[in-house]
């Protein structure tokens, strides 16, 4: 077969395999939004037939014999080809399926299977020594299937390849070294200031129907295209495209906090708008994919909080949202509400965390599962060790595990090297944010006026357009000229949170 042949037959099967993950998408969304609950087990049967159907087709043995023989012709010899960047991705999701071995792809469904029914109850519980075993187990796993892979330097780069292919421990230790140096004193400054924020104008009553009318309103105007999306509620929001023509949104409504519903549609718009603008006649094989979850982490952070919390963007929103809640907003000024919505408060969760004290949130995860994953912390000292390095990041005692050491769901679905990359997703929105600041320094008052477009199409060629032609840091460097750094996004924080509080 020639090498021409060979890649005309991966890339036909690359195409089915997108297919069938399409089809997932569609079951999986419509499991958190409109499925009866009865409907469960046929659907648990239905999503685990096309997984060993995709499993099948990619761990089919001649695409090994297509990769081989593409990989020793003349078509990958330029590495900036089309066929270069599709080989190079599908060569690495190919290894990781054929490398780790099935009976341990399988008792790695069985084991978070059931560790995220535990950790539920444990959480709800505060319960940790009842997840406890089923976590120690899932290291073990991990670093089995690290071993599997393969690594060069510590198993958790196996890992990380999975969610952000070229990342290293490396990388990110410095990347965190300089951001708790830096955010700690920030942090305390703030907690210090005199001024403070009125986040009470936040948890005023927000009658639901007008929630919905003014966010669709705001994803619309930021691009987000109803004609190929929709916009739905459930539990946990998300953000899941099928492919050219359709990408879900989700968001959840409390009518007792305005952020909830309308910031969460921002952030999953930024995840949309990325889905929405990949080249749709390459969907299906790598180059019509997105980059890593880093970058698709920015997309939503960029127009969640570079934009949406922005001072221009609620110059032309504000007035706005007073007519949507003329009697509840009318005694608020403008200045007042972009105060609270940017209200910077160390606390215990996660999820609720402001701009400046989120990434210290991602730091402690990042540490604690290096250490479990290198054995040098044991599951039994988690929440010990936890509990400390909090107190010591935040200066907050942790009262309980459940808001401790058992808040976030990932390590029970076996999500260990996932964290880092919404770190990695604010570094790149201050930078990429940065970089269209340089290239079209009139982008403030486009947002002034409501107008979103020129940023966009800037978003379209330098991110959306590529798949995944590049690894994230050589995508972040063509993009901004340089490679990630944390700078921009300090000094995006230190200017915007000390003028804020009339710290720094
Ligand atoms: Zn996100």
């Amino acid at each position: 077969m020639t090498a021409e042949a060979a890649y005309a037959e991966l890339i036909r099967r690359s195409k089915e395999l997108g297919l069938i993950h399409s089809c997932s998408a569609v079951l999986g969304w419509d499991h958190q939004t409109y499925m009866p609950p009865q409907g469960g087990k046929l659907r648990g049967e239905q999503m685990a037939y096309l997984a060993s159907w995709a499993h099948q087709r990619l761990t089919d043995p001649h695409v090994g014999e297509w990769l081989a023989t593409i990989e020793t012709s003349d078509l990958v010899s330029d590495p900036e080809s089309d066929a270069a960047a599709n080989v190079r991705e599908l060569r690495r999701a190919y290894n990781r399926a054929t490398k780790i071995p099935s009976a341990l792809v399988e008792e790695l469904a069985r084991v978070t299977a059931q560790a995220q029914q535990v950790w539920e109850q444990a959480k709800k519980n505060n319960d940790y020594p009842s997840f406890e075993p089923l976590l120690q187990r899932i290291i073990e796993l991990k670093r089995q299937e690290a071993d599997a892979v393969g690594y060069t330097d510590h198993r958790y780069n196996a890992l990380l390849d999975e969610y952000e292919p070229g990342t290293t421990v490396a990388e990110l230790q410095s990347l965190f070294a300089t951001l708790t140096a830096e955010l700690a004193p920030l942090v305390q400054k703030i907690v210090a200031a005199p001024r403070k924020p009125q986040t009470g104008i936040l948890t005023r009553e927000f009658p639901i129907e007008r929630q919905k009318v003014f966010a669709e309103a705001a994803a619309a105007a930021l691009g987000f295209d109803f004609a190929a999306g929709r916009l739905d509620t459930t539990a946990h929001p998300f953000c899941s495209g099928f492919g050219p023509g359709d990408c879900r949104i989700t968001t959840r409504y409390n009518p007792r906090f305005f952020n909830e519903a309308f910031f969460g549609v921002l952030h999953e718009t930024g995840h949309a708008l990325y889905e929405q603008g990949l080249p749709a006649e390459q969907f299906g094989t790598p180059l019509g994919a997105a980059c890593s979850l880093g970058i698709h982490e920015s997309q939503s952070r960029l127009w969640e909080n570079q934009v949406g919390r922005g001072h221009a963007f609620w110059e032309h929103f504000f007035p706005r949202l007073k007519q949507t809640f003329p009697t509840v907003l009318a005694d608020v000024a403008r200045e007042d509400f972009y105060f609270a919505i940017n209200a910077v408060q160390p606390s215990l969760i996660r999820v609720e965390a402001d701009e400046v004290t989120y990434n210290l949130h991602i730091a402690l995860r990042f540490e604690l599962e290096l250490a479990l994953l290198a054995g040098d912390l044991t599951t039994a000292d988690l929440p010990g060790a936890w509990n400390d390095r909090f107190q010591t990041l935040f200066g907050l005692p942790v009262p309980d595990d459940a808001r401790g050491c058992l808040q976030d769901i990932h390590w029970s679905f076996g999500g260990i090297g996932y964290f880092p990359t919404y770190t990695l997703g604010n570094l790149y929105a201050a930078q990429l944010m940065a970089a269209a600041k340089r290239d079209c320094p009139s982008l403030e008052d486009d947002f002034r006026g409501g107008e979103f477009g020129r940023l966009r199409q800037w978003l379209k060629t330098k991110v959306y357009r590529h798949g995944q032609r590049y690894r994230a840091g050589e995508l972040c460097r063509r993009a901004t000229g340089s490679l990630l750094s944390p700078q921009p996004f300090l000094s995006y924080l230190t200017e915007k949170f000390g003028s804020l509080y009339g710290v720094c």
